[in-house]
C-alpha cells in the first residue's frame, strides 16, 4: 500500500501589486503590476508533496482545508486536482469566502500584507476527524500542519492523528503559543529562525544557538527537531543526535514557499520511510531549487528535478 501525507491547512489567493513604494495609511499610490497567485501555507505544501511524492515510490497526498463558493475557491479546487491531490476534504463554505491575502511590494522588495482568512478561519474539528477516520493505514500515515486555520482544530487534528498512530509533523508558521500537551505528540517540528526564537526565547545565528533551541523543544515534548535556516540549509536534532545539513549552493531568485516546498518534501521523505538525516537532505535539496525560480506554487520542483541533483 502506498504511503499518505495528509496535509491539513490553509487556502489563500494572494494577490500581489508590486510598485515604487507602498502607500501610507490614507494614500492612494497608482501604478505598478498585478499578479494573482494560488497560495496558502497548507495549499502550498500540498502542492510540493504532490509533486515530490510522483516518483518510483508514489505517495497519495491529500488535503484538507475549507474554501469559500466563489471564484477563487473553485480556482483552488482545480489547481488542487490538476496536482493530483486528493480533495474529497476539501470543502466548500456556504457563508465565508476563500482566504485572500492582498499583498503590496515596493521596488526594494520590501512587503505590505493583509489576510482575510475568510474560510480557512472556519476549519472545523468534524471535517478533520472524518478525514483522520479515512486513512486506513496510520503506520504509512505523516499528517502535516501549520498554524494559519483555527489553533483549536490543529490541536485537535495532532492529538488525534497521534492517538490513531499516525507521524504528524507541525509547521509552526506563523508561530503561535500552542500547549505542551499538543506539542508532545509530534514526531518532528520544523521552525524557521525566527521562529525557533518565538517558541524558545533562544535567537539562533549559529549551530551552538540552534542546539540550545531544539533542546527546549525535546524538553516540551517534540522527539525531533528540524530548524531551517535559510541559505544555511537546516539544523536537525534528535535522540541519535545533531548535525547541520547544508543547503545546496545556488543563485537564490526568490525565496517565496521556501519553508512551504522545505516541508513538503520532508513528509514526503518520512512518509517513504528515509531515517531523518536523508530526509531532511531531499527537503533541502527541493527547496534549494524553489529558491531559484519566481512565484509561490510555480517555483515548487517535481520529483524527477531533485532526484537529478548531484549531491
Ligand atoms: P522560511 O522560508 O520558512 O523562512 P528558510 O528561509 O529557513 O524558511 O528556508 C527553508 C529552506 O529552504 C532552508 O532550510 C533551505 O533548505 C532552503 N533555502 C532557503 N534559502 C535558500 C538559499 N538561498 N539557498 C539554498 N537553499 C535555500
Amino acid at each position: 500500500m502506498s504511503s499518505v501525507v495528509c496535509v491539513i491547512g490553509s487556502s489563500n489567493t494572494d494577490m500581489v501589486i508590486k510598485g515604487d513604494k507602498l502607500p501610507a495609511p490614507g494614500e492612494t499610490v497608482l501604478g505598478g503590476t498585478f499578479l494573482m497567485n494560488p497560495g496558502g501555507k497548507g495549499a502550498n505544501q500540498a502542492v510540493a508533496a504532490a509533486r515530490l511524492g510522483a516518483g518510483s515510490q508514489p505517495t497519495r497526498v491529500s488535503f484538507v482545508a475549507n474554501v469559500g463558493n466563489d471564484i477563487f475557491g473553485r480556482q483552488a479546487l482545480q489547481q488542487f486536482e490538476r496536482e493530483g491531490i486528493q480533495t474529497d476534504y476539501v470543502t466548500t463554505d456556504a457563508d465565508e469566502p476563500s482566504g485572500v491575502a492582498l499583498i503590496g511590494v515596493d521596488s526594494r522588495g520590501e512587503n505590505c500584507i493583509m489576510v482575510a482568512s475568510g474560510a480557512n478561519a472556519r476549519l472545523g474539528q468534524a471535517q478533520v476527524a472524518q478525514a483522520l477516520k479515512a486513512q486506513t493505514n496510520p503506520a504509512a500515515t505523516v499528517v502535516l500542519l501549520q498554524l494559519e486555520t483555527p489553533i483549536p482544530t490543529v490541536a485537535y487534528a495532532i492529538q488525534q492523528s497521534y492517538e490513531r498512530g499516525m507521524r504528524v509533523m507541525l509547521n509552526p508558521a506563523p508561530a503561535q503559543v500552542l500547549d505542551s500537551a499538543v506539542l508532545a505528540c509530534l514526531h518532528v517540528i520544523t521552525p524557521n529562525e525566527s521562529e525557533a526564537e518565538w517558541l524558545t526565547g533562544v535567537r539562533v545565528t549559529d549551530e551552538a544557538s540552534a542546539q540550545q533551541a531544539a533542546q527546549r523543544l525535546h524538553e516540551a515534548g517534540v522527539p525531533n527537531v528540524v530548524i531551517t535556516l535559510g541559505a544555511r540549509g537546516a539544523y536537525l536534532s534528535t535522540s541519535d543526535g545533531a548535525s547541520l545539513i547544508a543547503a545546496p549552493p545556488v543563485t537564490a531568485v526568490d525565496t517565496t514557499a521556501a519553508g512551504d516546498c522545505f516541508n513538503g518534501a520532508l513528509a514526503v521523505a518520512i512518509a517513504e520511510g528515509h531515517d531523518l538525516p536523508k530526509a531532511v537532505a531531499f527537503a533541502c535539496k527541493a527547496a534549494s531549487i524553489s529558491v531559484t525560480r519566481m512565484g509561490a506554487q510555480a517555483s515548487l520542483p517535481h520529483r524527477h528535478e531533485v532526484d537529478a541533483l548531484p549531491y
